[in-house]
């Protein structure tokens, strides 16, 4: 064994090996992978094979199609069979529900370059003779699916690796982890020791425990699943014999089965709801190649559908149950990326489809160690996504509602209700007792809307528009016409402090830093000049700033923040999460009511627009920026908890009088809507520049240095490649959602960012991005966005609707 190596994955599996290979593609030669066993003894050598390029998230569906797209060059390199059948998938609708939902996925699709087809249920039948026509309304066809040898997939990166000069350890076990005063790391094994310099947890059904090991809790946990292989099928062998081809993939929603051709039966596989976790707290060292007990009773309910789907299988004997446990993050996507509060530790795990995600989260995860980036927009699969508050019990009910979902809808509007709430405000119950329907934000309780009395504070799930619509609304012009208040607890808060505080934050973010008692909105550039944060920076003292942004963001930014802090100890970050909660108050009475609470002058001239200071709200000790989302006049009030009852209280009885109105997070993100402001990870993304995103007036490219400065130059001067537009559409009863196609002349130019109703100014919006030289002399009514499988004009609205000339929020 090597005694000092710059690399060193932990893990054999589908996913280890493609890191390995995908850095020594990159060039990095000193890379070893450490495996316990043999290759492939954990999750990877009793897959079912199968590949497929669906994913709720666009971005993650990409890397999916990337994956399937290797499969040939890594064959070539490796000499190594993946034994690759590429027979094309059909997802099999039993709804109009689901159909819609296909519908969506096929028009993502449209804009990843996918090539799904939506297609009727006899051309199914065509490609698999065995389902029965009448349980369906309709499907979606893949080419890009089909299934491979997992095994062999597996030694064709480990060979590919190998012939780049990666090395592999096998039967080597990584006992400890520690950290050396440099950043690298000893590495512990039952065979002696390595000092690695980087190291990255491929460890699948371990990688808790390898997680353990440098003290932090993953969110991750294995479940069993089971798939069976039925004896041959004579209408399939039939099939074969008169079309020359091989069944195709399918997905059954309805039966929510998998199931595709292994020899002349059938190899089919369920996400029963009856799941159950495998090894919840500790997975055992001891645990080899072994396949689990299998419980057919778990698995009745799904079969008896398939019965009725596909006549031919009950007549099928069963030859085998394959039971093995996998492993699954909350939300069922991969943990990959840097972990916050360390150094040089990587996480590649939690990977549930291997096959489909290997190839995308190795690429990923080398890129990111090579050239400081991933090189795609891979936030959903990001291991900065989870807070400490996605504990061992919170990713236990979690995993388990999402792998129950694993073939469900999910409506846009849909709130899932495992593992909440996990975290509350104090103003938890008063908003409940008021009617609210909470949603979770990053793990918070948030008002999304309030139901009056005598309507049921409860979603009625839908794609189209929904019961909430009516109440929504009547919050934006209780704010637009008098004064509304909303909790603002879940942005993101983080305290700068420290001598060099202002050069540290100029050189981080593209604006220049407030003045004393001053606001500023700036966004952040990682070095390639993508964004990677938007701040609201105020400034309380010489050396103490206060920052808001996203807060699914936090720890994805504090990572940064870390990663670029001076050494001296000059500057100190702290993330005050809900150590400081807050309210924020809009409208144009909302002076006036700020007026009532407080003893200070808050006169239009005397407490500015962006102004910012420390005074007493209702008697509490508060900050008070003069800025809302809601693009109107308004503040945001920020104490903490102990003091927002109070607030609460007290400013609910000064401004009652005045039609005081609770609004929620919808009513925020619609008003914003008509002011064309952008989202976090809706709009601002790290794919986009900040002349793209439309946020030109908040870089100074002439102040300083700051990080990105360079890209953000050259992409003023060369001219944007993309624009974020805001367009007016011309639907009629859905809005919306998000991802769905922008059409011009006849082809998809661009793809919807974020949008819904704006019910201020009464018009269904959108924003999204497309090509910029699409934008200049387009006459209106020239795009078209694709809505649930149909198209609706869309106008480019170049001014804001509501306020253009942002007199209220000034005046
Ligand atoms: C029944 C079943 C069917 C499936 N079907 C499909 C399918 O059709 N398509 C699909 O894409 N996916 C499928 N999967 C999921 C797929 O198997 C996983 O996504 C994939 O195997 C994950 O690979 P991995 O490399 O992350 O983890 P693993 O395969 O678990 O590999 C981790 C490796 O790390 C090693 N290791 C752990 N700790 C240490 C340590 N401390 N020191 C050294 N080595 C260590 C282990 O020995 C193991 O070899 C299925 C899974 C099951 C159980």
């Amino acid at each position: 064994m090597k005694s000092h190596v710059q690399v060193a994955v932990i893990g054999g599996g589908v996913v280890g090996c493609s890191v390995l290979f995908h850095l020594a593609k990159a060039g990095w030669k000193d890379v070893v992978l450490i495996e316990r066993d043999e290759l492939t003894s954990g999750s990877s050598w009793h897959a079912a094979g199968g590949f497929h390029t669906l994913n709720g998230d666009p971005n993650v569906a990409r890397l999916q199609r990337y994956t399937i797209d290797l499969y040939q060059e890594l064959e070539e390199i490796s000499g190594q069979s993946c034994g690759l059948h590429l027979t094309g998938g059909v997802m099999l609708a039993d709804t109009p529900e689901r159909m819609d939902f296909l519908k969506l996925a096929h028009a993502r699709g449209r804009y990843l370059g996918l090539e799904t087809e939506i297609i009727s249920v006899a051309e199914a039948k065509t490609m698999f003779p065995i389902l029965d026509e009448k349980h369906f309304v309709g499907a979606l066809f893949d080419p890009a699916e089909g299934h491979l040898d997992p095994a062999g997939t597996t030694h064709a990166y480990a060979k590919a690796a190998r012939s780049k000069g990666a090395k592999i350890y096998r039967h080597t076990c990584v006992e400890d982890l520690a950290q050396r005063q440099d950043g690298s790391w000893d590495v512990i094994t039952n065979k002696g020791n390595l000092v690695a310099e980087h190291v990255v947890n491929a460890a699948g059904l371990w990688a808790r425990e390898v997680g353990r090991m440098v003290g932090i809790e993953l969110p991750v946990l294995a479940m069993e699943h089971m798939y069976l292989l039925t004896e041959d099928i004579p209408e399939i062998k039939a099939y074969n014999e008169e079309t020359g081809k091989e069944l195709i993939h399918v997905i059954d929603f309805g039966g929510e089965i998998y199931t595709r051709q292994e020899q002349y039966g059938l190899l089919l596989g369920t996400y029963e709801q009856a799941c159950k976790p495998w090894s919840p707290r500790q997975t055992p060292w001891d645990f080899g190649p072994e396949l689990l007990e299998p419980d057919l009773d778990r698995l009745a309910p799904s079969l008896e559908i398939g019965f009725a789907h596909f006549p031919p299988l009950e007549r099928a004997g069963i030859k085998q149950v394959i039971n093995g446990p996998f492993t699954f993050a909350p939300d069922g996507n991969p943990l990959v990326g840097p972990v916050q509060g360390l150094q040089n530790f990587w996480c590649a795990c939690a990977v549930m489809a291997g096959f489909s995600q290997g190839g995308g989260v190795g690429l990923s995860l080398a890129n990111w160690m090579v050239e400081g980036d991933p090189g795609h927009d891979i936030w959903g699969m990001d291991v900065a996504r989870y807070g400490e508050w996605a504990t061992l019990a919170y990713t236990n009910e979690k995993v388990r509602e999402n792998y129950s979902r694993r073939f469900r809808i999910r409506f846009p509007n849909e709130e899932l209700p495992a593992a909440r709430p996990a975290q509350t405000t104090p103003l938890y119950d008063r908003m409940i007792a008021q009617g609210a329907v909470m949603g979770d934000s990053w793990g918070l309780e948030t008002p999304l809307w309030f139901a009056p009395e005598g309507s049921e504070p409860r979603d009625v799930l839908s794609f189209r528009r929904s019961n909430d619509f009516a109440h929504v609304k009547a919050e934006c012009l209780s704010v637009r016409n008098g004064v509304g208040i909303t909790e603002i607890a879940n942005f993101a808060k983080y305290e700068i402090t420290g001598a060099g505080a202002e050069v540290w934050l100029s050189h981080l973010m593209t604006n220049k830093v407030a003045r004393k008692n001053r606001i500023v909105l700036t966004p952040m550039l990682n070095e390639f000049g993508k964004l990677i944060g938007d701040f609201t920076i105020a400034r309380l003292e010489d050396d103490r700033f206060f920052m808001f942004g996203s807060s699914q963001a936090q720890i994805y930014h504090m990572r940064w923040f870390e990663q670029h802090l001076p050494e001296d100890g000059s500057v100190r970050v702290r993330r005050i999460d809900l150590g400081l909660v807050g309210l924020s108050i809009a409208g144009p009475k909302s002076r006036q009511l700020l007026a009532r609470v407080c003893d200070d002058d808050v006169a239009n001239d005397t407490f500015r627009f962006m102004d910012f200071r420390e005074m007493d709200v209702c008697g509490a000790p508060a900050m008070v920026g003069r800025i809302t989302y809601t693009g109107d006049l308004g503040f945001e009030i920020w104490v903490k908890p102990e003091y927002e009852r109070r607030l609460y209280d007290k400013m609910m009885a000064a401004g009652a009088d005045l039609g005081l109105k609770n609004f929620g997070m919808r009513a925020l993100l619609s008003l914003r809507l008509e002011k064309n402001f952008g989202t976090w990870f809706g709009e601002f993304r790290p794919i986009y520049g900040p002349f793209e995103a439309g946020l030109g007036r908040f870089v100074d490219l002439t102040k300083n240095d700051f990080i990105g400065r360079d890209a953000a130059m050259a992409e003023k001067d060369n001219g944007p490649k993309l624009t974020r537009i805001s367009m007016v559409v011309d639907t009629v009863d859905a809005d919306v959602m998000g991802d769905e196609p922008i059409w011009h002349d006849n082809k998809v130019v661009g793809w919807v960012t974020s949008g819904g109703y704006a019910h201020f100014v009464d018009k269904s919006m959108a924003q999204g991005y497309v090509p910029s030289e699409l934008v200049d002399g387009v006459a209106q009514g020239s795009f078209e966005i694709e809505i649930l499988g149909e198209r609706y004009p869309a106008h480019r609205q170049l001014e804001p609707l509501f306020d253009p000339e942002g007199k209220r929020m000034r005046g």
